[in-house]
């Protein structure tokens, strides 16, 4: 069996896009998301997801929504949960649409200064409806870094409910607000190296020793500068990095041969999640090899052979990691 644990619902119907346009437009009273029917949702996957999935052999994915537009940079509480709630039930339905295929990821109500007690109520709505994980922006602001660091205990009322219920939670920022830091090539992977540092710097584990954290897009910057992280953490005095590997894993989408081969050396095969965030930031094939940049499984496969490797990679680990994929 392959689990992708990093799927975006990137071509949900138009009406659920246009939601964000009458949200951003709308003065007083918020206008209700629109009605959108299982036709569409299942017509918006099946062309695509679903259909790119079934090709390369993913048999599960699990489906969080667009990251760059989860929207959490507004300021405003009452659209962040509006939106939330739109997106989420998208994939939750999705998910119910394509048992088989797809598991619900959900996005919190985010926006720059919430108070992180008021976000739970969303996780928890979504996780009895389904979902299986969560997505947690460590900077809604959007680029700014406005809010404490994630191991600050500003964020342990959510971390207490996601080890109460054994829900795991992905770091992923949205849409960068800076018109020189491109939201896919560089606030991403600036996010993903930058909470591994704060990890390193606090004890967030000490608080929350079964909670699990994954870094996606291949950890950013971290598994290439692992000796600089192990360094900085002895100069700092900060327990050995190797620590974190109780409770953090990476995902593998890192699309080209030479970053996947890395990634399995430095991080080993225990940390792995299979995923290729498809279909995401990078589209169409390598001109070089003629592979698909997002075909992650492909490089893995072309590691690892179809080995106990592979599912552990595939198929162990990230049930492990996300346990209520059996139940
Ligand atoms: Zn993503």
């Amino acid at each position: 069996m392959i689990i992708d644990c990093h799927g975006h619902f990137t071509t949900a119907p138009d009406a659920h896009e246009n939601y964000w346009t009458e949200l951003m437009e709308s003065s007083g009273s918020l206008p209700s998301a629109p009605i959108i029917s299982d036709d569409a949702i299942a017509e918006a996957l099946t062309g695509n997801q679903l259909r790119v999935a079934a090709q390369r052999g993913i048999d599960l994915t699990l489906l969080s929504p667009k990251a760059s537009a989860m929207g959490h940079h507004v300021p405003d509480g009452r659209i962040a949960r509006a939106w939330s709630e739109a997106a989420n039930d998208l994939v939750l339905r999705a998910a119910d649409l394509f048992p088989e295929a797809l598991a619900a990821v959900c996005q919190l109500p985010q926006y720059p200064g919430a108070e992180v007690g008021g976000l739970v109520d969303e996780l928890t709505r979504c996780v009895e409806a389904g979902a299986v994980g969560v997505n947690i922006n460590p900077d809604p602001s959007g680029g700014l870094w406005s809010s404490p660091a994630i191991t600050d205990r500003y964020w342990y009322p959510l971390f207490e409910v996601m080890s109460e219920l054994s829900i795991p939670g992905m770091i992923h920022v949205s849409g960068s607000c800076l018109e020189n830091v491109h939201t896919l090539g560089a606030f991403y992977l600036h996010a993903d190296t930058t909470v591994f540092m704060q990890m390193i710097m606090g004890d967030l584990f000490e608080e929350f020793p079964d909670l699990r954290i994954v870094i996606p897009h291949g950890g950013g910057a971290v598994p290439y500068h692992w000796g600089r992280f192990k360094g900085l953490a002895a100069r700092l005095e900060r327990p050995p990095i190797e620590n974190l590997l109780e409770n953090v894993y990476f995902d593998t989408a890192v699309y080209h041969q030479p970053g996947i081969d890395m990634l399995v050396e430095v991080v080993g095969l225990d940390n792995l999640l299979f995923s290729s965030e498809m279909l995401g930031a990078v589209r169409g094939a390598d001109p070089k090899t003629g592979i698909d940049y997002d075909n992650t499984l492909h490089y893995l496969k072309s590691l690892l052979g179809e080995s106990e490797s592979l599912e552990r990679v595939c198929a162990v680990n990230p049930r492990v990691v996300y346990p209520r994929l059996d139940a």
